[in-house]
This record gives C-alpha cells, structure tokens and sequence, in this order.
C-alpha cells in the first residue's frame, strides 16, 4: 500500500493540538524499507542485547546489569537516557528527537523467581540452582524495543522527520508494579501514542479489554499474645481475625457478578497452638473484567476486614501492594499494526527449528503444532483473567499491543520450560520479525495524523464512558527493596554466566 502524506494532514494536526510539519511526500513503505534495512542490517546488535538480558535475569526493581546495558547501548546510538525516574533507579526512560508528536515504545526486562535454565535443553538444568531466570523471556524485549527505536530514528534522521521517538522500560511488570508510579508521574502525559510490546508464540495484535483489573493488598491483624491454655481468655487472636476475613469472602462470593476473581494467601499464621498469635496477616488479589468493579469488590473485602477485627478486638491495617487496570488495546492503531505483521509475515523457520519445537511440545505433553506459520489474524481474542500494570498507561495514552513470535506454542510462561528458548534461534529470529513490525507501527504513528486523530477520538469515547483513577494511595512510595535480598542471594553465582558484549547499533 502506497500512503503519500496529505494535504489535510496540517490541519488535522491542529486539531490534535501540535504543529505537524512533515511535508515531504516520501511514501510510507520507503520509509518502512529503510526501517526494516537497519533491522537486517543490526539483527546481531539486538540479539547481543537480549541474550546478555538472559543472563543477567534480573528480578523486577533489581534490573541494575539489564538497565546498564541498555542505556550504554541506548547512548551511544543517539538517544538522551534517563535512568532512575520517578523514585526508581532501574526506571529507564530514553529519546530520540523533540516535540511532537511523541510516540513511545512500552515493555519491561525483569525476570522471575527460580526460572534459572540452561538454555536450548529441555531437561531441568538451572544455571544457578533456584536462582531467577527469564521463563518468560522478557530479556527479548530489551533487544526489539532498543532495535525498532534505532530504526525509527535512522529513518527520522534521514527525512528530516519531526517528533520524538521514546522508550520505556518499566521496573518490576511481574509484580505488577511500576506502571501506576509512571503514570502519576506524568510521563505519559505528553504522549501521543504508545505500543505496548511483548513476548508471545505469534505475531499479533489486538483491541478492546485484553485483559483483567488487580488490586493486591496486604491485611495486618495486631492482637495480644497470651497462653493457650493458661489464660486464653487474656489473648486477642490475630489469627481469628485472618481466618474470619476468609469465612467472610467466601460468603460474600455468592454474591458477586460472575466475572470477579479473588484470591488469596496467609503471610502470618501465628508460631505455634500453646500462643495466642498477636499477628495474622493474610494477602489477597481481588480482580475483575474492568477497574470499576474490581473496586468495588475490593471496598466489600475491605469492610469485611474490618468486621474482623471488630469481632476479634484484634486493630487492622492495611498495605497497598499493587494494582493494574485491564489493557485497553486501541482499535485504529491495531489496524495499523496488522497491516504491517501482513506485511512483513512470520518468520521462516527451517526444519530444524519445526522438528525442535514439535519435539519439546511431545516432551512437554503439550499438542505437536510445531511454530505458527502464518500471522493470527485481527479479530477478538477473549480476554485474558491475568493482569499487566501496564493497563494503567492504556487509560491515559492511546495504545496499541504487539506481541512477536520468539517463544514454542504450548510451552507456558511462567515454568522453567519457557526458559528453554530465549537465546535460540527461533527466539531471535522472532526478534527480528518483532523489531520490524514494531518500526513500522512507530513509523505509521510519527506520519500519519489520520491515524493519530482516529486513534485519540476512539480512545476519547472509551475513558469518558470510564475514566481512568490511580489506586495508588497519595503517599505510596516506590518499594527499592521488593526482590532485593533475592537476587542478591545468586547474583554472584549467575556472573559467571555473564556475556560481555557491547552492542553498537550502526
Ligand atoms: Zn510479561
């Protein structure tokens, strides 16, 4: 398809409120040509990027070795990087360009408790016995966020194109952390669009509520420790309190739409029977198909709390831990994408790649598909009942989601499994894939003020029927420690394992 910038482009800029200068009529695919060129041209760059990720499996808010990599690389291609916004030292943050409009490429780089794994052998084989890995292989966003932004910039260098290109890697995505903390403050604020990218077993994209609304808290009960059986009647048992707050949830279940999640787990159980316990604590997710009624449910849970400690005599407090709205995928810029996942197709896999993932499938019990060879077309896939802090960024910032095919259909995330494959080549050839697909999205964003003005209208329309609020309480402060003393337990042994390499885009 050919698109030559319009005459009515101007003034449909200003009615999105910023000059849009662009005039030159370079037709799209060129531009896109030239963004797929760098792709080609510095595959082994974003592959060098993404194994180092590997193996430094960082853990959310502890991405030190990954963040450091990839503000060096980041730097030396041109890019102004800052690194420790919003009150967390692993928040990067990185531009190429100025004004607008402002498109910017969205993912994160942390890793998961004990998801060590040699890679390219499905027998279990840690690296580092229960240290973290990548078994999600978020180590690949590094490589394709850092690749497609380079490319867009080439291409803006080369046609003088205005705008900004930027690039946001968010501390913690597995605790469902950071995105809410961004959002509060402001990075988005002046952002005209963002995709969204991740890891998945296909190349595809999506609109609508993806996926579901979270809120985790944790419950602290505080009683008065007495003898079990001298003076029990002295004692005021935390404990009660916690298992009474369950009783009451699952009373109120019957009670709540179909839709709602909730789960839970007990931090503190009291030491043992002869004790009255003094502290019970008992934490629990509570989600739902969109924020709304997540809260709501969550208010019930919060009242039923408090029964509990009136019951009990027992005093509550209670401790945000994180939440997430459903991602809002916008229509008008997943059209856009698929055009492009149309153009540029699947990856070729050979025969060895086939026989390999159809092997681990049978070894994994998993049906024997082997790899997706052709894209998933645009249509609506369910929406999923897990949760993505990146949610919150939909709500302020129209957004598109890409996800690209580095990874074997049917072997979960989550499971060390999954950790089998990030640095073979069907990983990286996926990267490449994604990088393109994901520059020329960029591209369509930076120079076509159509699609910027359809993308914001729908996105309009969808936060004025539900307008976006932060659940973070006022006074929430970044948690540095979360993940802390884990790492720290094998970051020496996982050194060893260390590439030195120093990825130059050219
Ligand atoms: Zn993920």
């Amino acid at each position: 398809m050919q698109r030559k910038i319009i005459s009515g482009a101007a003034k449909i800029a200003l009615m999105l409120g910023f000059a849009f200068p662009f005039s030159a009529s370079v037709p799209a695919n060129d531009l896109k040509q030239l963004a797929f060129e760098a792709v080609d041209r510095n595959a082994q760059q974003m592959i060098d990027i993404s194994d180092a990720l590997f193996f430094f499996g960082e853990l959310g808010m502890q991405e030190f070795e990954s963040t450091r990599l990839l503000k060096d690389t980041l730097t030396a291609a041109g890019f102004k990087v800052e690194l420790g916004g919003a009150g967390m030292p692993t928040n990067l943050w990185a531009e190429y360009g100025s004004g607008r409009p402002k498109i910017a490429i969205v993912t994160e780089v942390d890793a998961l408790p004990g998801g060590s794994q040699t890679p390219g052998t499905w027998e279990r084989k840690p690296l580092v016995k229960d240290g973290p890995g990548h078994m999600e292989g978020h180590n690949t966003h590094g490589g394709v966020a850092s690749m497609a932004a380079f490319a867009v910039k080439q291409v803006m260098q080369r046609h003088n194109l205005p705008g900004t290109v930027a690039l946001s890697f968010g501390p913690a995505e597995e605790q469902l952390y950071s995105r809410p903390f961004l959002v509060r403050a402001g990075y988005f604020k002046d952002v005209d669009a963002i995709i969204y990218l991740h890891i998945r077993d296909s190349v595809a994209t999506g609109f609508g509520l993806q996926n579901y609304a979270a809120i985790s808290s944790l419950f602290t009960f505080t009683g008065k420790t007495a003898h079990g059986a001298v003076n029990p009647w002295d004692g005021k048992d935390a404990v009660d309190a916690v298992v009474l707050m369950d009783i009451g949830f699952d009373k109120l279940r019957e009670h709540l739409k179909p839709t709602y999640r909730a789960h839970r787990t007990i931090t503190a159980g009291g030491i043992q029977p002869n004790i009255i316990p003094d502290k019970g604590q008992i934490w629990w997710f509570v989600r739902d198909a969109n924020m709304p009624d997540a809260k709501e449910t969550y208010e019930k849970l919060v009242k039923i709390a408090e029964g509990a400690a009136l019951m009990t005599g027992t005093t509550l407090d209670i401790q945000y831990s994180a939440s997430a709205w459903p991602q809002l995928g916008n229509k008008a810029i997943a059209e856009a994408i698929q055009k492009n996942i149309e153009v540029v197709g699947v990856p070729k896999w050979s025969e060895e790649e086939q026989v390999f993932a159809k092997d681990f499938q049978k070894v994994a019990g998993r049906p024997v598909l082997g790899l997706r060879t052709t894209p998933v077309a645009l249509g609506a896939r369910p929406q999923a009942t897990s949760s993505n802090d990146n949610g919150d960024v939909s709500w302020v910032v129209p957004a598109g989601l890409l996800g690209f095919p580095s990874s074997v259909p049917g072997i979960a995330y989550h499971e060390w499994k999954a950790a089998v494959t990030p640095v073979g080549s069907i990983s990286h050839k996926g990267q490449v894939t994604g990088a393109k697909v994901l520059a020329a999205s960029i591209l369509d964003l930076m120079t076509s003020p159509e699609l910027l003005q359809k993308a914001r209208a729908e996105f309009e329309a969808e936060t004025k029927r539900m307008p976006y609020f932060s659940l973070l309480p006022p006074d929430a402060k970044p948690d540095l420690e979360l993940n802390r003393v884990e790492m720290e337990k094998y970051r020496a042994d996982m050194r060893k394992f260390y590439l030195a390499r120093t990825p130059r885009f050219n």
